[in-house]
């Protein structure tokens, strides 16, 4: 599917399944996704992060990266690893609203708050019970407003 996903075939299988469920409900994003991103697995737990978005500037030319760690790709189920993808490329997608001119607190704040709340508006369209319990504890221990 991709030619954007560096990672070994099991990984990159359950990858590709991840974004078949993004395709169906957000072909728009998904499209942007397969353009623009290279999806990469690795050791993340150094960083202690699971996933991350990254943007660089390589030659003029700018490469979006998403980030996962190999420990996610082993064990989340595929509306989990669908709706962290979710969450990421909506990083890229409002980087420049976000991320323009400096980076402080507040704003960042403000960009993880509306973007956890797509992503559990993302995991109830999927009727993913047990992702939206597990996501908004996640939300709740990092202090992010759940939206009603
Ligand atoms: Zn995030």
């Amino acid at each position: 599917m991709s030619q954007n996903i560096i990672a070994r075939s099991d990984w990159r299988f359950r990858v590709d399944k991840a974004l078949e469920t993004i395709e169906q409900l957000e072909p728009g994003l998904y499209s942007a996704i397969l353009s623009q991103s290279t999806i990469q697995a690795g050791q993340l737990s150094n960083i202690n992060a699971e996933a991350f978005a990254s943007q660089e500037d390589i030659n003029g030319k700018k490469i979006q990266w998403i980030l996962l760690d190999s420990s996610i790709l082993n064990h989340w189920s595929r509306n989990r690893l669908a709706g962290t993808i979710f969450h990421e490329a909506l990083h890229h997608k409002f980087w420049e609203k976000y991320r323009s001119l400096f980076q402080d607190e507040q704003s960042l704040k403000k960009e993880h708050e509306y973007i956890y709340n797509q992503e559990l508006q993302f995991l109830k369209r999927l009727n993913a019970l047990e992702e939206q319990i597990y996501l908004v504890q996640l939300m709740k221990e990092q202090g992010i407003k759940v939206y009603k």
